[in-house]
């Protein structure tokens, strides 16, 4: 079965791809779709997921996979939550790379004692306008005084993993893969396509 995924994000694509062995994964490019973008104005990785996952299936009516996803720090109210992506670069101001938005992070939570965060992942499946099934999952872990290791893609660097005793850029794929949010997500998402393939 193939899925198109809304998301111009290949690092985050070739994560889904590990994650839904059994489906061929699409972009929008590979469909017709190169432009396909879409304003993200929900208040929740809820809300930001289902826009995305409309908006692609209005335009390929085939089924339909969108993540939405983001860095939860509790000391921060939640944020900067589904403004990650963006964080440091508000109000028109040039996109950070990765490094500049850690570190801009880091000094945002210099004075702060409680460092708990939450790597966030919402999925929506869109299989019709009407059947759409959602998950939403986390991976817990501390935010540290400064990046260590080189893996993974954006705020991997200053998440630390107890369970692991790693940040999350020190994991390797395998490791990722098998407790992170986005896969913790996968596994329920691939389990409720399981359950469709057998029940229609
Ligand atoms: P989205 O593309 O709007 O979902 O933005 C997600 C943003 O959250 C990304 O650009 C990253 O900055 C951050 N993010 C989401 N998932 C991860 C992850 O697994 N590791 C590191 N950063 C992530």
């Amino acid at each position: 079965m193939e899925i198109i995924v809304a998301t111009g994000n290949a690092h985050k694509l070739g994560e889904l791809a590990e994650l839904f062995p059994a489906y061929r994964l699409l972009r929008p490019s590979d469909v017709g779709h190169p432009a396909f973008d879409v304003e993200e104005n929900g208040s929740t990785f809820l809300g930001n997921a289902i826009i995305k996952a409309e908006a692609l299936f209005r335009l390929v009516g085939r089924p339909v996979l969108a993540d939405d996803s983001g860095l939860a720090v509790r000391a921060l109210g939640g944020g900067p939550g589904i403004h990650s992506a963006r964080f440091g670069s508000e109000d028109g101001r040039a996109k950070l790379d990765s490094a500049d938005r850690n570190a801009l992070l880091l000094r945002t939570m210099a004075d702060k004692d409680d460092r708990s965060c939450a790597f966030v992942c919402c999925l929506v499946l869109c299989l019709s306008a009407e059947r759409i099934f959602c998950v939403q999952e986390t991976l817990e872990g501390e935010l540290l005084r400064e990046p260590r290791g080189k893996g993974g893609f954006g705020y991997d660097p200053i998440v630390f993993v107890p369970a692991f005793s790693k940040s999350v850029a020190e994991l390797s794929s395998e490791e990722k893969n098998a407790m992170s949010h986005r896969g913790r997500a996968a596994r329920r998402m691939v389990s409720i396509l399981s359950d469709i393939h057998a029940c229609p």
